[in-house]
């Protein structure tokens, strides 16, 4: 979070430019994975035929990439998180595989590694990490969504010190045939708590396959407890601390999350290009219109923030880590990142809908039938935004974080337009934060404005220390053009924000005002820049 009150060098962040030989073969090893074992299968999968997906599971897991994050004890391979980062985004390019895949390793392995007792993760890790048992996180319901904690799930505490579990969960992906689940009761009403079930236990049940928007291919049912009894040694972390196993989860869940959006969006890209250089129109090729050339430079420009960004935080977290895959270690590493974990998650959800919503466009009528793939992308991307804490509650939580550890403060202007951003968003944090002191969180409006002008001010901040590492000039042009328009979503953030705190064209608006007084660089020949190596190549061109 320095970066918001601090300039860093360029040589302190990884970037993607960065990768190792061994980071090379991973991502060599989970493409041909999805290539060769995935998306000739599609049709598979849209029609559910969870056998096949099982052993999809099991074959990812043969090559190692289930236990990426799971220490060599438990049969993983305890690799760093820009190898993580990096099968996250192979395996965004189907998104149903995807979440199949979050569910396995992000939501039912993560938990345990960060909470599970010597004997929990030595009972179930090995075989989750193996594929041989698919698992799954049922922490929603249907009255408590964001509201996780308005949990209904009640677990009565016995005398030989088990519990008896009832209620209903919703919405849990790998649901229709998971052997094992993470759930989230309330021990006699009261403590909120996690909680190890195996589907053999009397009375676990699973419902219907809900009928979803997209990800045909991924299920997504309610899990039904009807007193079910469990272990005093199933208890996941303590009793009364399931928030702790919840929350902390979701960092990493959304920073995968992000991972998954970029490596869609860079499938798409490719997908959009090959769209565009194929279909004439006026006797020309699309792909020579400027309208389209714009699409694609702007789809390029939104995946270069997010890759910078995604590629920064997994060296923050490796960095943090120094080699251990510990959980406690792992978790306050996550701890630690929050504010750029959502920030990956709602930047990350928000490009990648911006870029199936283009390809649909790009691909006119045929974007609009299922015979081509915009359509479901366009549909598959649309739960990102809904998972995972709504970008609703994302954004409220990362000013309210940054606000919470304290030391904010106005940042003096450096005469950048990055230091202009970076002075624009401290401005109004430190505002709010005086303003309104401990009922900060009751501005969510004030939250939302403060969370876009710091999203942006990070990606900013990414894009301009990575192009700064680079002698390739379509960096550059990356980076100028973001850096351009973000400029002017800042102050409009920012603008609304302090007139919302009572601030006048004399006071902090002024200075505002002058402050984003950034001279104007003309993006035109930029973007023909991007679109030109997007289209060259057929493909996404950085990294
Ligand atoms: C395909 C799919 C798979 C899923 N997989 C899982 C899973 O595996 N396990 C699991 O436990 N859950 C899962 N979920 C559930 C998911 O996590 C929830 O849908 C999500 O957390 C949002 O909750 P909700 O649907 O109840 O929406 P609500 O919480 O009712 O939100 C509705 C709207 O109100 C806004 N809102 C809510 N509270 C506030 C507030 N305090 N301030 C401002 N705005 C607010 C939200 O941002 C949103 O826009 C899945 C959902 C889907 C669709």
């Amino acid at each position: 979070m320095a970066w918001l009150f601090e300039a860093a060098a360029a040589d302190s962040i990884f970037t993607p430019e960065k990768l190792s030989d061994e980071h090379r073969l991973i991502r060599q090893t989970a493409e041909a994975f999805v290539e060769k074992e995935v998306l000739p299968h599609l049709e598979r999968l849209e029609t559910k035929d969870w056998p096949f997906v099982r052993e999809l599971v099991r074959k990812a897991a043969e090559l190692g990439l289930i236990g990426t994050d799971v220490p060599e004890e438990y049969n993983g391979l305890a690799l760093d998180k820009v190898s993580s980062l990096i099968v996250s985004e192979s395996v965004g390019r189907l998104a149903s595989w995807a979440v199949t895949f979050g569910g396995q390793t992000g939501l039912a392995i993560t938990p345990l590694l960060c909470f599970g007792t010597a004997q929990q993760k030595g009972k179930y890790l090995p075989l989750l990490v193996s594929g041989e048992m698919i698992g799954a996180y049922a922490l929603s319901e249907t009255g408590s969504g964001s509201d996780a904690l308005g949990a209904r799930c009640r677990a009565v505490r016995h005398d030989d010190g088990s519990f008896v579990l009832r209620g209903e969960k919703m919405w849990i992906t790998n649901g229709g045939f998971a052997d094992f689940f993470i759930v989230f009761a309330k021990v006699d009403g009261e403590a909120f708590t996690a909680f190890l079930l195996e589907r053999a236990f009397p009375g676990v049940s699973t419902g219907k396959e809900e009928h979803k928007m997209g990800l045909h291919g991924s299920s997504t049912v309610p899990l039904i407890l009807q007193d079910v009894r469990v272990p005093a040694a199933n208890v996941l972390g303590e009793v009364g601390k399931g928030h702790k196993v919840a929350f902390n989860v979701l960092n990493y869940g959304r920073f995968k999350l992000g991972a998954m959006c970029s490596g869609g969006a860079r499938a798409v890209i490719a997908e959009a290009a090959r769209y565009a250089s194929e279909r004439r129109q006026f006797g020309r090729s699309i792909s020579e219109f400027g309208a389209i050339r714009f699409k694609l430079a702007e789809m390029t420009v939104r995946e270069y923030a997010v890759e910078s960004m995604l590629y920064r935080v997994a060296g923050l977290i490796d960095s943090a880590l120094a080699g251990s895959a510990a959980g406690p270690d792992i978790l306050s590493a996550l701890e630690e990142l929050a504010v750029e974990a959502s920030i990956a998650k709602v930047a990350g959800s928000e490009m990648f809908d911006y870029i199936v919503d283009e390809n649909v466009q790009i691909h006119g009528g045929n974007g609009f039938v299922r015979d081509y793939a915009a359509e479901r992308h366009y549909r598959d991307a649309r739960v990102n935004r809904i998972f995972e804490g709504t970008n609703e509650i994302n954004r409220m939580l990362i000013p309210g974080m940054i606000a919470r550890r304290g030391a904010v403060r106005a940042v003096e202007p450096d005469g950048t337009p990055l230091g202009a951003m970076r002075t624009a968003s401290t401005m109004v944090l430190s505002t709010a934060v005086q303003q309104y002191g401990s009922r900060l969180g009751d501005q969510q409006e004030v939250l939302m404005f403060a969370a876009d002008a710091i999203i942006d001010t990070f990606a900013c901040d990414s894009v301009l220390l990575r192009s700064s590492g680079s002698r390739d000039p379509l960096h550059d042009a990356a980076a100028s053009i973001y850096v351009t328009d973000a400029a002017a979503r800042v102050e409009v953030a920012a603008r609304n924000a302090l007139a919302a705190m009572g601030e006048n064209g004399r006071g902090k608006l002024g200075t505002l005002r002058e402050l984003m007084n950034i001279a104007p660089v003309d993006t035109v020949p930029l973007r023909h820049q991007l679109a030109e190596a997007v289209l060259s190549r057929n493909q996404y061109p950085f990294a």
